[in-house]
């Protein structure tokens, strides 16, 4: 054997490569679609018209009888030369990458594949080689969108899941971890109905999905793997095979309790009075209009403090207010529970009587008015506080228009009870 190109390749050099002496055994392979090269003692022998082009030739002078080190990327030359010693040796190797580098310099990525073929220059390898550049751009590109996937779900706040077609979740990124408080390989796999505290919740999420093919914001609810059960807003997708068959859906969804909580807590600030926690002036109101556009019968009672602002000058503001409480205490406990009581402000408040006419009304104001005379309010180190409240009665007729109609009455009433020396009711 010999590792000189010369000695196998006379005719190199003015003529066209002599292909080795090997001109009949190869012209066949010269049509081949693939690359395929001939190497004895790592020197090329003889290269196809399909490796020409591969490798970016136009003549084989530009291959033949040189070293496989000039086609082969370095960090991939030690395993083809010990693959070429295999050939050599008698073993078939096995198609693998392998990085080129073409006349031009450019670098390719090929399959290569060889097996031991005798030359009458001695046992070399058959090359074949197959171009992989572009599924290897391909695949580069895929492994970026796969690594730019990966580091935005490593990221992202909101939880991005998939489930199959029978429920059983297939991913959810690792922010899961902070909003349930699981890792997200102890939730793929398992159900995602696992996590909903309601399983009919998730029926009809999961029916609008199959419904629309999709949600937005849709409200749900979770379980933590600490018991706690927190808000959530699902936006998720149906997905379908190419079968078009439902194959399960994908989405995100996103820990909202805070902002419910923070709605809750506006809810209530809008609704209820924030010293004495009985309905607000709107809400009181609110109710009262609604009560009066039906037919049954509404009567109200207008209640004020009796000589509050002395109260106030004894005992101090803020023992005021604690009267005040005691007070919102005393009649919310005492009202019969159909019935809506408010603060209209300061120390003027409102008992809407739900289906009570006027005696009724009247029976219930009277045993209001004597709790109150009786009730033990007492301040800040235990001083009683005398506590007397008078009533305004009023009852609904069909020619009121608006409310104001009925609290306008209602006021005068309290009017004459004042005058008539507080502590008692009037109609
Ligand atoms: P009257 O029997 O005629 O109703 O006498 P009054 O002193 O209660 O007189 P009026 O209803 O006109 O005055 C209400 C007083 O209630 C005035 C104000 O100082 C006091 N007040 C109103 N709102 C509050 C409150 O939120 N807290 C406290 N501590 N006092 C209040
Ligand atoms: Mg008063
Ligand atoms: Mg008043």
């Amino acid at each position: 054997m010999t590792d000189t190109p010369e000695a196998a390749n006379p005719g190199s050099g003015a003529d066209p490569p002599a292909q080795s002496g090997l001109d009949a055994d190869v012209r066949w392979i010269e049509r081949m679609p693939a690359g395929v090269a001939i190497l004895v003692a790592d020197v090329v022998r003889y290269v196809n018209a399909a490796a020409l082009q591969l490798l970016q030739a136009s003549d084989p002078a530009e291959i033949v009888g040189r070293r496989v080190d000039d086609f082969i990327h370095p960090l991939d030359l030690h395993r083809t030369l010990a693959r070429l010693r295999r050939a050599e040796e008698g073993g078939a190797n096995p198609p693998t990458e392998v990085r080129m580098i073409g006349c031009r310099g450019t670098a390719l990525m090929v399959a290569m594949a060889s097996t031991p073929l005798a030359t009458p220059v001695g046992v070399g390898a058959l090359a074949t080689f197959l171009d992989l550049t572009e599924r290897a751009a391909m695949e580069r590109q895929l492994r970026e969108t796969d690594e730019n996937f990966q580091r935005m779900m490593n990221t992202m706040q909101d939880v991005f899941y998939r489930t199959d077609a029978h429920g059983i979740t297939r991913y959810v990124c690792p922010a899961v971890k902070n909003v349930l408080g699981y890792e997200a390989e102890e939730i793929i796999g398992l159900p995602a109905a696992a996590f909903y505290p309601d399983l009919r919740e998730r029926d009809v999420l999961v029916a609008a999905i199959r419904e629309r093919g999709f949600v937005h914001d849709f409200p749900g609810r979770m379980r933590r793997k600490d018991g706690v059960i927190i808000d959530i807003s699902i936006s998720t997708r149906a997905l379908h095979d190419e079968l078009g068959n439902f194959a399960g859906v994908e989405g995100i969804w996103r820990d909202i309790s805070e902002r419910k909580q923070m709605e809750r807590q506006l809810e209530y600030l809008a609704t209820y009075d924030s010293l004495t926690g009985v309905l607000n002036r709107r809400t009181v109101l609110g109710h009262l209009e609604r009560l009066l556009s039906r037919s049954a019968p509404v009567s109200v009672l207008l209640m004020d403090l009796d000589h509050f602002k002395q109260v106030n000058d004894v005992h101090g503001h803020a023992a005021g207010d604690h009267v005040l409480c005691q007070f919102t205490a005393l009649i919310a406990t005492e009202k019969r529970s159909r019935d809506y009581f408010g603060r209209l402000g300061g120390e003027e408040f409102l008992l809407i009587l739900d289906n009570a006419d006027v005696d009724e009304a009247a029976q219930i104001a009277e045993r209001l008015c004597r709790r109150v005379a009786s009730a033990a309010i007492v301040v800040q180190g235990g001083q009683a506080v005398p506590l007397t409240v008078s009533i305004g009665l009023a009852q609904a007729r069909q020619q009121d228009q608006r409310t104001s109609d009925l609290l306008e009455r209602a006021d005068r009433a309290l009017y004459r009870a004042k005058n008539q020396g507080r502590n008692r009711v009037a109609q």
